[in-house]
């Protein structure tokens, strides 16, 4: 069996007035994560993980900051852009594991709840994910969130049986159009059906 594993980080600054939003969950803080997207550090930190156990590059590669059709994105579309990409290489989700350091809200009372949403969004079940938080004990960076996560991921399909999945391709056509118009109606973008693809994934695996 063919293992892998992938390593992703993420950080983020604290900003008042921003809904905060952590492991697709929308949490009661007074400040939120500044960023482009929603600034879910744990996502994108999984994100990155998944992207890294494929060698597909990072989020960045796929979703490039200055795009205006990701402003204020939800970031599972991040993760689900990256389950395509593992899919598409012919693996699945072992295990995730994480570590988030915030010096506030307190995580562990709602761990349980944040678990259960990643792995719904991660479509494994909750023994299969981990989510534990450090308080960023002296190192001076109490306005910031990190995470670090790690995702072993074992392949399912052979390389062989990838050639002959054209269905399974088209149907991520599909669904990158389907992520398109949410986008559009969302953030009243146009669509830019026909024009060429901002990312290309096939050039990528
Ligand atoms: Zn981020």
């Amino acid at each position: 069996m063919e293992t892998r594993i992938g390593f992703g980080f993420d950080s983020h600054v604290f900003k008042p007035g921003v809904p905060l939003h952590i492991g697709g969950l929308a949490l009661d803080h007074p400040e939120g994560l500044a960023g482009h997207s929603d600034g879910d550090v744990l996502l994108h930190a999984i994100t990155d993980a998944l992207l890294g156990a494929i060698a597909a590059g990072d989020i960045g590669t796929f979703f490039p900051p200055n795009d205006p059709r990701w402003k204020d994105a939800d970031s599972a579309i991040f993760l689900n852009l990256a389950l395509e990409e593992l899919q598409h290489a012919g693996f699945r989700v072992v295990n995730v594991d994480t570590t988030l350091i915030l010096a506030g809200p307190k995580i562990s009372p709602i761990a349980g709840e944040m678990r259960a949403r990643v792995a719904d969004l991660l479509g494994v079940e909750m023994e299969q994910v981990s989510i534990k938080a450090k308080t960023p004990e002296g190192l001076n960076l109490d306005h910031v969130a990190q995470c670090h996560a790690v995702a072993l991921v074992e392949r399912v399909l052979e390389p062989e049986e990838l050639k002959s999945m054209s269905a399974v391709i088209e149907s991520q056509r599909q669904l990158e159009d389907v992520v398109e118009d949410l986008l559009a109606s969302v953030h009243g973008v146009p669509k830019r059906r026909g024009d060429a693809p901002v990312y290309d994934t096939e050039e990528i695996t």
